[in-house]
């Protein structure tokens, strides 16, 4: 970082902070306008009381007209009960548009996350970015969570500042009667203007000192977050019952003390903050707490002297005191706001830094036409790919054409590109070089959603949620449970859906539906996968190692099944497997990142000298044992 980026002003923290209420307040304006009018109301409220209260005292110890003192008692106590109903509506409103506050700050963060290009979310900088902003925010809190908190810090200041400077302007300016002796000093210009300086300069010096001790929260953001991070992932091992057999067989909890509860960690009592609130951090919380004091001190001394000297009454001594020791809370909760702004600003521009992220993925708009004969035809011509931030070429010249109805397996070591190729046929990535072509037209033309609707894929890694299983298949809440069922049914299902007691409403795993429910096997979990792979309904079908976690066998019943359930769709199955993929139409070798065989099986099994051939006979013995 250059060193100009570490200097903090309050133009850049402005700048940041704007920007980010901005953003906040176009996703939830009512949430932003509640608290500042709540901020606003609470700052300027008090001193009605306190004006009205001093008017009573004089009164009392004044003229003690019985028909006005009635008249301000009655005003009193009815601006106290509007005030009171003002406060109660106020607050409710805030309460109810600030409910959740956390998950809608997180909302916006997590919208980037659905909406950058995939490429972002592979690259390990932007993986780092986000990981630290969210850090920051579970951990301290800081980030767009403290946003709201420092405009609402500050306005209630400014409020509280002029609101308490109207009713202090006399103070100052009543004079102390000619007769009152030495007190009368008390009139002279130069005493005046020195007792507002002590006092502004206390005023400033005690959150000042303040930030100061925050500030060390704000420099040791990192330590911070690390001592969070072992906190959430070892202070709540405990709890995860999938862990209980391990940590009993060999006694993680042991290991995990180390990390949990060791006392030089950033938390712990001779750590880091230990060590702070030991040194210059208590200190300079300490010192802001005395200077405070001082400041009281002043502000009693000198009314109670110009009261004495007969300057003003009894009721303007509480009025004043009360005005200036709130002008005085004012100004150090402006300062504290800004400091904290500022030592906000930082993580602001960081999750700036990750929302700018540029869509560097060219956007086409191009129809895919939804042909009722589903003739497309995809052409990978001279397509290479590297992996953002990588030298090594995942992909180097794969050149293949086929049809839709089409059998296609994409077979070849672990690592020689299988994946890769399904995900740029996918546009997750777009080539580094060449193109890839559908009905002769460039897939970055296309329009990107209608282009991603013609592909249903069974990734390797693919994710059920915790939801009802006609939800999953059907990736929506009013989904078809006809379609739903026959669906689940052509993947092989049937069998585990009759025992759901609750159909296709079951829900899956135990977190939303603890008491019914279901837990399904890695071989269930991919047959669910492939009916919502169905249930796209999607000319194009495509299965990644789908079976990887299932047996041979197993996996040549899947596969066998699946040619029949794919009927008119063009279905690409990945393989390491090779007897699984002997029946497609054409069977691609890769070997490396590049195709090095193209053809069906009995073509590539008839060149001696090729890799198919090599593979075939390295698994035969395998095959011819297992599934003969
Ligand atoms: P396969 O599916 O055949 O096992 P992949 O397509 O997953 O192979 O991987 C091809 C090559 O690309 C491998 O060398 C792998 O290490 C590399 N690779 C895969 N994913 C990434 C990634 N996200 N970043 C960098 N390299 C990757």
């Amino acid at each position: 970082m250059k060193k100009t980026e570490n200097k903090m002003t309050l133009g850049r923290a402005l700048r940041a902070n704007n920007r980010a209420l901005k953003l906040i307040y176009k996703h939830y304006p009512q949430m932003v306008l509640s608290y500042i009018l709540s901020v606003v109301w609470n700052a300027l409220t008090p001193y009605v009381g306190i004006f009205l209260s001093a008017l009573v005292i004089d009164e009392l110890v004044g003229n003690r007209d019985i028909q006005r003192l009635q008249m301000l008692v009655i005003i009193t106590l009815v601006s106290a009960a509007i005030i009171a109903l003002g406060t109660a509506i106020i607050n409710k409103w805030k309460e109810t548009q600030n409910a959740g506050w956390w998950l809608k700050v997180e909302h916006i963060v997590s919208e980037k996350m659905l909406d950058t290009d995939y490429v972002n979310l592979d690259d390990t900088h932007t993986a780092e970015m986000l990981s630290t902003i969210r850090q920051n925010f579970n951990g301290g809190g800081w980030g767009f969570g403290r946003v709201i908190e420092c405009y609402g810090e500050l306005m209630s200041s400014v409020f509280t500042i002029l609101g308490g400077l109207a009713l202090t302007v006399t103070l100052f300016i009543s004079k102390v009667p000619t007769g009152a002796g030495e007190l009368t000093i008390l009139n002279n210009p130069l005493v005046v203007i020195g007792i507002i300086a002590v006092m502004l300069a206390v005023t400033f010096i005690a959150p000042i000192l303040n930030n100061k001790a925050g500030s060390y929260y704000a420099k040791h953001a990192d330590d911070h977050n690390l001592g969070n991070r072992l906190f959430s992932f070892f202070g709540w091992l405990g709890y995860i019952s999938s862990l209980a057999t391990d940590v009993r067989m060999y006694r993680q909890d042991k290991i995990c003390d180390r990390y949990n509860r060791n006392k030089e960690d950033t938390f712990g009592s001779n750590g880091l903050f230990a060590h702070y609130a030991w040194g210059g951090m208590g200190l300079y919380g300490a010192a802001s707490a005395a200077v405070s004091v001082i400041f009281t001190g002043i502000v009693y001394t000198f009314v109670c002297l110009k009261a004495l000297a007969g300057a003003f009454g009894l009721g303007s001594v509480t009025q004043y005191i009360a005005a200036v020791t709130k002008v005085s809370g004012g100004m150090s909760s402006l300062i504290s706001g800004i400091g904290l702004m500022c030592n906000n600003t930082p993580f602001i521009e960081l999750t700036f830094e990750y929302l700018d992220i540029p869509n560097n993925m060219y956007q086409g708009s191009l129809t895919v036409e939804k042909r009722r004969d589903r003739d497309y035809e995809v052409e990978f011509r001279n397509v290479s790919f590297k992996y953002p931030g990588s030298d090594n070429y995942a992909l180097r010249g794969v050149n293949m054409k086929f049809k839709v109805g089409k059998r296609l397996a994409v077979v070849g070591m672990n690592g020689s590109g299988k994946t890769t190729f399904i995900k740029l046929l996918c546009r997750l990535y777009d080539p580094t070089e060449g193109e890839i072509l559908l009905n002769g037209i460039d897939i970055r033309k296309y329009s990107y959603r209608e282009y991603m609707d013609i592909f249903s894929v069974v990734f390797q890694d693919f994710k059920l949620l915790s939801l009802k299983l006609g939800e999953n298949v059907a990736g929506r809440i009013d989904y078809n449970k006809e379609l739903v069922t026959e669906c689940l049914e052509k993947a092989g299902f049937s069998d585990r859906l009759a025992e759901m007691k609750n159909g296709t409403e079951t829900y899956l795993y135990k977190d939303y539906d603890t008491k019914d429910g279901v837990d399904v096997s890695g071989g269930e979990a991919q047959k669910i996968a492939i009916a919502r792979a169905l249930y796209k309904d999607a000319p194009f079908i495509i299965l990644d190692e789908p079976t990887a976690a299932l047996d041979p066998i197993a996996e040549a019943e899947i596969y066998g099944k699946f040619d029949e359930i794919a009927g008119d769709k063009t279905a690409i199955y990945i393989s390491h497997r090779l007897s699984s993929c002997r029946f497609c139409d054409r069977i691609a070798v890769f070997d490396s990142g590049s195709v090095v065989q193209f053809g069906t099986h009995d073509e590539l099994l008839q060149d001696e000298k090729g890799k198919y051939h090599e593979l075939w006979h390295a698994q035969a013995q395998y095959y011819t044992e297992q599934t003969a």
